[in-house]
C-alpha cells in the first residue's frame, strides 16, 4: 500500500508567526526541525498502519526545509520549486491516500498563519463559489483521480474546514488558534505522538475511506488579489478574466488545472 504525505510549515505544533516559515533567521531552523520531525511522526504511523511505501512531499514556501537528512530513511522525499502540481506533486492515482501535515485555514478566514498558496499574492480564492484553501486544491485533485484524503493535521480552524470539505478524513488538532499569529499548542513531542497514532490508524481503514471531492469540475475559479498590479500581470494570460482592480476569475477543466495557473499567478506575483 502506497501513501502520499504533503507537510506544510504554519499548520506545525509550536509555529506561529511568519518569522518561522521565512529562511535566513533563527526561528526559522528551529520550525524546518519541527517541520521535519512532524513529517517523520506521519512516515512512523502510515508504515505502522500498513504502508508499504510512502512518499513525502515538502510543501512549504520554497519547497526545501525539511532537513534531508533527518528524514525517516523509508520516506521518497519530493521538495524544490517550482514543480507540477505544487504541494501534491508525487501523487499518483495508485496511492491508496492522502495525508496533510502542517496545513493551516484558508486565505481570509480566521486561523494561524491563514492563507491559500500565497500569502503575498492572494486576499481570497473561491471555486464554485466556495472559499478555497490549499486542502479543496490540492487534496481535492487527489479526489479527483481517485485518492482519499484520510488525515490532515493543524490548528483548530484547519480541522473545522477539513470537517466541512472533506468530512471522511480524521482530523488532528494540534493547536488552537488565538489569532493569525497567536496558539495554544500541544508541545512538538506530544503532537508527534498524537499524529503518528491518528495517521496510524486512518492509514489502517484507507481501504474504506470515502472519497471527498468539495468542488466537482469544471472549476469556476475567483480571486481575490492583494495588489492591482498582481491583477494586471495576471490579465496578461488568455484565459484570464479581469473582474476589477483585484479581482480576477477563470474557469479550469480540472483541479490539476486550477493549481497550475494558481502556482503560476503566486509566482508573477513574487516577482514584481
Ligand atoms: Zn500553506
Amino acid at each position: 500500500m502506497k501513501i502520499f504525505i504533503s507537510v506544510d510549515i504554519e499548520g506545525i505544533a509550536g509555529v506561529n508567526e511568519p518569522l518561522q516559515g521565512q529562511r535566513g533567521n533563527p526561528e526559522y531552523e528551529i520550525a524546518r526541525r519541527l517541520m521535519t520531525q512532524e513529517a517523520n511522526a506521519a512516515i512512523r504511523g502510515a508504515f505502522a498502519g500498513g504502508a508499504s511505501e510512502v512518499v513525502v512531499a515538502d510543501s512549504h514556501g520554497p519547497m526545501r526545509n525539511m532537513i534531508a537528512e533527518d528524514l525517516d530513511r523509508r520516506a521518497f522525499l519530493v521538495s524544490g520549486k517550482p514543480r507540477p502540481l505544487s504541494m501534491i506533486e508525487g501523487l499518483r492515482s495508485d496511492h491508496s491516500g492522502v495525508i496533510l501535515i502542517g496545513y493551516h485555514a484558508a486565505a481570509g478566514e480566521t486561523g494561524v498563519l491563514a492563507h491559500t498558496v500565497s500569502g503575498l499574492a492572494f486576499a481570497q480564492i473561491r471555486v464554485n463559489g466556495k472559499i478555497t484553501g490549499e486542502p479543496t486544491l490540492f487534496a481535492g485533485h487527489a479526489a479527483e483521480i481517485g485518492v482519499p484524503l484520510l488525515a490532515a493535521s493543524g490548528d483548530d480552524r484547519l480541522c473545522a474546514e477539513i470537517l466541512k470539505q472533506f468530512p471522511g478524513a480524521r482530523r488532528v488538532e494540534v493547536k488552537t488558534a488565538l489569532g493569525a499569529q497567536s496558539s495554544q499548542s500541544l508541545s512538538p513531542e506530544a503532537s508527534r505522538e498524537l499524529i503518528e497514532a491518528e495517521v496510524a490508524e486512518a492509514v489502517r481503514n484507507a481501504d474504506t475511506a470515502k472519497i471527498d471531492l468539495p468542488c466537482k469540475p469544471p472549476l469556476d475559479i475567483e480571486i481575490r488579489l492583494m495588489r492591482q498590479v498582481y491583477a494586471d500581470a495576471a490579465a496578461l494570460l488568455p484565459h484570464i478574466i479581469r473582474k476589477s482592480a483585484t479581482e480576477i476569475s477563470f474557469t479550469a477543466v480540472s483541479h490539476q488545472q486550477a493549481i497550475g495557473t494558481i502556482a503560476a499567478l503566486a509566482l508573477m506575483a513574487s516577482a514584481l
